[in-house]
């Protein structure tokens, strides 16, 4: 078997896989290289030439998205919502609102399986009790291509699909979906994503130092009420415990967010700018207490900011958004606290060292 690789440069290749899905032969497998980063591979005896893995790849020929029309500041009603989401909650105020109409939400989850070998890939459901496996930041690479051919079925039997996940992702769902009306797209304001094996062997320590198996593990959860801390869940013999670390303790955190360790590609991110690609963007909203003051009163924790950036997407978050408290804010002001609306984060100079220990 004679395999190609179809990007030769690292950089023009944000793994999104809508090259994958696109294969009428199957012919492409998306491979790990030495650092755990998915890259597609052709197998040469079973492509026919055709072209359209090229062609679907948005990411060589990125159209500018568009400036958002409104801006807010939101947050769900929903306690529970909000206990089990990274941020505000908006995503899964929206999911189970489409799910109860009838409709469709994907969105990235993380499994672990028997051996402690995690994916994070994303799933298509039609269950509410999917969305809380949803729910929460995944600070690595989303096997999303994982999801794309369901996508299309469904979008094409006339359901409504709510898509949610890097801009990177949602520009490829739109590119092999045509973007029909009944799909909605939610793009997150995203650093960049390290890959998935980079995690695992994170856990794989921690699971030695703690002295058993890692079962479960959340970047962001909210018990101790604080924001930014990671829970590790443990199997000890048949118990399980679950173990609170401050994320500025956990070093794959520390990578993370010092942008050490993404793909090659997000360092040039084209997406990393106001012209979002998606109906919706989400994110944190960093700095709220210095324009919403008044607006917050003692309510200071916990919010997102929501860009609408299509009728599409106001329509949509106007009709499904009742279980959302919001107030009207500025694109300038998300910005300036978000570097990755103005540029994609910069190459931290320990990367290859990190990457190569
Ligand atoms: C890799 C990554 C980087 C991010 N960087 C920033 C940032 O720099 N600034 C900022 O303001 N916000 C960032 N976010 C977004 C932030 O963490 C919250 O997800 C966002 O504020 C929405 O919060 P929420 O409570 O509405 O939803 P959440 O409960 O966080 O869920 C939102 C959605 O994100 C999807 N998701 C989770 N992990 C992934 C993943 N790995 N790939 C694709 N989709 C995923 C979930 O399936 C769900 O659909 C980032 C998120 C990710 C995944």
């Amino acid at each position: 078997m004679n395999n190609i690789v179809l990007f030769k440069d690292r950089a023009y290749c944000c793994g999104c896989g809508a090259c994958w899905a696109s294969c009428p032969r199957n012919a492409i497998s998306m491979v790990e290289d030495e650092y755990g980063c998915k890259y597609p591979i052709i197998n040469e005896s079973i492509c026919i030439k055709c072209g359209k893995c090229l062609k679907m790849c948005k990411y060589q020929n990125v159209k500018s998205g568009k400036n958002p029309i409104v801006a807010y500041a939101a947050k769900t009603k929903n306690e529970q919502i909000l206990n089990k989401s990274a941020s505000g909650g908006i995503f899964a105020s929206l999911a189970y609102e489409i799910i109860a109409l009838g409709g469709y939400v994907a969105g990235a989850v993380l499994e672990f399986n028997q051996n402690q070998k995690i994916t994070v890939h994303h799933i298509l459901s039609n269950n509410k009790g999917n969305i809380e496996l949803m729910q929460g930041s995944k600070y690595v690479q989303s096997d999303a291509w994982r999801c794309y051919k369901e996508v299309i079925q469904i979008v094409k039997s006339g359901k409504q699909v709510l898509f949610c996940g890097t801009p990177c992702q949602v520009d490829a769902i739109k590119q092999i979906t045509g973007n029909p009306d009944n799909l909605i797209t939610i793009d997150l304001i995203c650093h960049g994503v390290p890959p998935a094996r980079m995690l695992q062997d994170y856990l794989k320590v921690m699971g030695k130092t703690l002295g058993g198996h890692i079962t479960g593990f959340q970047f962001r959860d909210k018990t101790c009420h604080k924001e930014w801390t990671s829970k590790i869940t443990i199997k000890k013999g048949k118990k399980e415990k679950n173990y609170f670390i401050p994320s500025r303790f956990v070093s794959f955190y520390k990578y993370f967010l010092e942008s050490v360790i993404y793909r090659e590609n997000c360092y040039t991110c084209p997406y990393a700018n106001l012209k979002r690609v998606a109906d919706l963007t989400i994110g944190d909203f960093w700095g709220i207490e210095q324009y919403h003051k008044d607006d917050l009163g003692r309510d200071t924790n916990g919010w997102s900011c929501v860009l609408i950036n299509t009728k599409k997407g106001k329509d949509f978050f106007d009709m499904h958004g009742s279980g959302i408290q919001k107030f009207l804010s500025k694109a300038e002001w998300i910005e300036k606290n978000n570097h990755q609306l103005r540029h994609p984060s910069m190459k931290n100079e320990q990367r290859k060292n990190v990457l190569d220990s």
